[in-house]
């Protein structure tokens, strides 16, 4: 009986492609290994074994599997069904799913690259006419991809020979050279041969008064797991010893050091043991609740500071001890920090952290981690791509702060939002779910109140502290007065000044990195823009440069304006650049840091800021959203808000809502240990209703006041959103395009359909764009709306296949 298999290959392709399993593969292969295999006249590339099956595919020439590269499946068949889902869901192809999903460790395709290994020596009888010909190849450049190969020698399968040649050690894979994945082994320490367990006291007689040896000793017997061993790192951290104490021990012959599988050396867990911060009898109460709701997903409302993520770690600790995994979504990398300090002590090494700061090795490490120990608890804190970590007996996922934009990928497809991933994830896997936030996204609310979920609330701030004192301040009417210096009013630079005086920490918001937001012509206005994007250049003074934020292009500023020639170019508008160097002049002593894109580019970065400001070793962290989400700092006197009004005057209909969460969630930042905290909002406009509510902790007033407009606008939650992209490098093209589209649409959906029209940007990256957004009423089928949609569009695309548009859906657009 011939055998077939479904691959799922990492590309943007409309169905899953069939290859026979050759003879030689057939009782080996399984579903959820890599294999290779050919596309097209030279392509090889890796993909994935979806389905083993016995169904030749009519029509077409089936052609073979050419290796298999797993001994064993590194994909678990639930990670297919859900995979499966999101492709639907996102419309979009598997292969893009499995790309997104895959850490780059595991991917291996035909851009793989190889060197000649100089090491070993050409012995012309080992080699025969092929491997010669490629190692000939590698001598005249240093580095070929496995494409080249095939292009340059004329073999359409070369990876035969070069898997050959890999034997032989004639070549290596860059991989190998990089460091890519290989099983890691780490340093473990165990009893030594002096160490007798019924005489204790003997050892510590051997160490005598070096205090630091006692307490690394002492640390031993407390953290050691079952098979008597733990990590030198974990034990040196724990006990803030050097190395030189633990050689020394191991000189003594009291510790053995060794080793071996990062697994050996799991530290013992006993949640009830681990010593939690007992809970106040409000987030008592609260924990009961949620943990008798958990038959639905419970969205737990508390107020920042709070105590939410106290309240998780129980949570965590009960799922943990009933052997489960846990996944504990965050929705910045920053916030991991934090958290990973937090949660350390109590969970050791069942934690695991999992984003894209973390090299690949690390990645891999973690996902065959999950992969392998099915039925030992983990503890995953991650950003969004860890939804596709290979759970296996998943008991809860927490999704904290759920409201958070940064949930939602926008490039490239699967364009899906974690949050909602997250929701289906855990019902295929019968899971608990947890969303939590100071201030619901609006659609997390209705869900609530309808009883699509179950609400728990909590209104008080952890130790009966009182929610920040908020006050808005006037600046159009500073400005009219002429009273502004520079970006600061008088009373932001007053308290700025009394605050540093009580010894208390300041962190001022802007979101907007670089120096000036823009540069403009003095005597004609230009501005000047980028020329890939319809977007203004920021100008970071730093570098000298003014640079796009979309596609990254950046030149040195110009001696005159491009349009005129005048040489009056200013700059305008602020940024976090610039409030540092304003601030710096204003307060020659204080200590001021800066925490935005540009100065966390380094691994390690974030918790070097971090730290600095837990030490009390800055005095004044200026910051865009990073300082905005979650993070917990004991000190902080006060929090100003530089400029409130681009949050409410974006024209968007989330935009008011976004506001409102953004500052809600700044000022919580502020007083959250000791005395009431304060507010300072810089805005045009304080007697907008979103600032009114922000001062009031009024959540409820904005939620109202928005679902009836939303109501009235088709609008989240009453009606779903597809948008479809249309891009085009010639704007007329598009624009015919677009309208033609349009109007195919509309013979289907009527009155759902609304444009084309332009956004914001017209052109982004070379392309011009133009959108068509669908409103769908909640109680239709959203999958046969979106069958119809992508009939449509296939055959519209079939019909102008000459230079043809590009398409991209977006559900649940943000
Ligand atoms: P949220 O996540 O709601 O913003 P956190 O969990 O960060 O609130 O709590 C705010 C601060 O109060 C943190 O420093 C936290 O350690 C502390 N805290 C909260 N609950 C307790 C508790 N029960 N015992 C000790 N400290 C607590
Ligand atoms: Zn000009
Ligand atoms: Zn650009």
């Amino acid at each position: 009986m011939r055998q077939f298999a479904e691959i799922l290959l990492p590309l943007a392709l409309p169905v899953n492609y069939t290859y026979s399993i050759p003879e030689h593969l057939q009782e080996y292969l399984q579903i959820g290994m890599r294999v290779v295999v050919p596309l097209g006249k030279r392509k090889l590339y890796t993909g994935i074994v979806k389905e083993i099956h016995q169904r030749e595919p009519k029509d077409i020439k089936v052609r073979d599997i050419l290796d298999a590269e797993d001994a064993s499946p590194i994909i678990s068949s639930k990670q297919l069904v859900f995979w499966e889902w999101l492709a639907q869901y996102y419309l979009c192809s598997e292969g893009e799913v499995m790309n997104a999903a895959l850490p780059g460790g595991l991917k291996l395709e035909s851009e793989m690259v190889i060197q000649r290994n100089l090491a070993k020596e050409i012995v012309d009888e080992e080699l025969n006419d092929a491997e010669f010909l490629i190692v000939e190849a590698l001598e005249q450049q240093d580095r070929l991809s496995i494409k080249e190969i095939a292009e340059i020698t004329g073999f359409a399968n070369p990876l035969f020979t070069i898997k050959e040649l890999l034997s032989k050690a004639y070549i290596l894979l860059e991989e190998e050279l990089k460091g890519g994945y290989k099983p890691r082994r780490v340093r473990l320490v165990k009893a030594g041969p002096k160490l007798n367990e019924d005489q204790v006291d003997l050892a510590f007689e051997l160490v005598g008064k070096a205090a630091k040896q006692r307490e690394l000793l002492l640390g031993f017997f407390q953290y050691r797991n079952e098979m008597g061993q733990l990590p030198a790192a974990q034990l040196l951290k724990r006990c803030s010893a050097g190395d030189s104490s633990l050689k020394a021990l191991h000189e003594k012959g009291l510790l053995e050091i060794f080793y071996d599988d990062p697994q050996a050396g799991l530290i013992s867990q006993n949640p009830q043991a681990a010593g939690l911060f007992p809970l106040q009898e409000n987030q008592q109460k609260a924990l009961q609740e949620i943990r008798a709701k958990l038959d639905k997903p419970v969205l737990f409302h508390g107020v920042t500071s709070s105590g939410k993520t106290e309240i998780y770690t129980h949570l965590m600790a009960e799922v943990l001890h009933q052997g489960k995994q846990v996944l504990y979504l965050v929705p910045e990398i920053a916030l991991t920090t934090q958290l990973i300090q937090r949660l350390e002590r109590f969970f050791g090494d069942t934690l695991l952290v999992y984003h894209s700061r973390y090299s690949d090795r690390e990645r891999v490490e973690t996902w065959l981690k999950l992969f392998q120990k099915e039925h030992e608890p983990a503890l995953v804190i991650g950003a969004r791509s860890s939804i596709f970590l290979p759970f296996q007996n998943l008991g809860l996922v927490l999704v904290d702060e759920e409201h958070e934009n940064s949930y939602k990928q926008y490039e490239p497809a699967p364009r899906y939002h974690a949050r909602d991933a997250a929701l289906m994830l855990a019902h295929q896997q019968s899971a608990k779910v947890l969303l939590g936030s100071a201030t619901p996204a609006y659609e997390s609310y209705f869900n609530a109140r309808k009883g699509k979920y179950h609400l728990v609330e909590l209104f008080e701030r952890f130790g009966d502290i009182a929610m920040p004192e908020i006050r808005a301040i006037n600046t159009r009417e500073l400005r009219k007065r002429k009273q502004m210096r520079g970006d600061f009013a008088p009373e932001l630079i007053a308290e700025i000044e009394s605050q540093m005086k009580k010894g208390k920490q300041v962190i001022l918001f802007q979101n907007r990195r670089g120096f000036s937001t823009f540069l403009q012509c003095e005597t004609c206005g230009h501005v000047m823009q980028c020329k890939n994007c319809d977007i203004s250049l920021t100008y970071h003074k730093y570098q000298h440069q003014m640079r796009c934020h979309v596609c990254g292009y950046h030149s040195p500023p110009p001696r005159e304006c491009p349009a005129c020639k005048s040489q009056q170019i200013k700059s305008l508008g602020f940024g976090t650049e610039k409030l540092e160097d304003e601030l710096q002049l204003m307060f020659p002593q204080a200590r001021i840091q800066r925490m935005d894109l540009d100065t966390t580019r380094k691994k390690k970065a974030y918790e070097n800021i971090i730290a600095a400001f837990e030490d009390g070793d800055t005095d004044i962290l200026v910051g865009t959203q990073m300082v905005s989400k979650g993070l917990d700092f004991e000190n902080v006197g006060l929090v100003g808000i530089m400029n409130a009004d681009s949050q409410l005057f974006f024209p968007d209909f989330r935009a008011h809502e976004k506001a409102y969460q953004m500052l809600a969630q700044v000022s919580g930042r502020a007083g959250r240990k000791g005395e009431q905290g304060l507010v300072l909002i810089q805005t045009s406009s304080p007697d907008h209703p979103v600032i009114s509510d922000v001062i009031g902790h009024r959540y409820r007033s904005g939620y109202e006041r928005e679902l009836q407009e939303r109501m009235e606008f088709h609008y989240p939650p009453y009606y779903r959103l597809i948008r479809i992209s249309i891009k085009h490098r010639k704007r007329e093209v598009l624009e015919q395009r677009a309208s033609i589209l349009g109007r195919d649409l509309r013979s289907l959906f009527n009155r759902r359909v609304y444009g084309p029209e332009y956004p914001l940007a017209n052109r982004l990256r070379g392309w011009y764009q133009m959108e068509i957004l669908l409103k769908i009423e909640s109680k239709l089928s959203l999958k046969a709306v979106k069958q119809a949609l992508h009939n449509q569009v296939e055959a519209f695309q079939q019909e102008h296949k000459k230079s043809a548009v590009r398409i991209i859906y977006d559900v649940d657009p943000l």
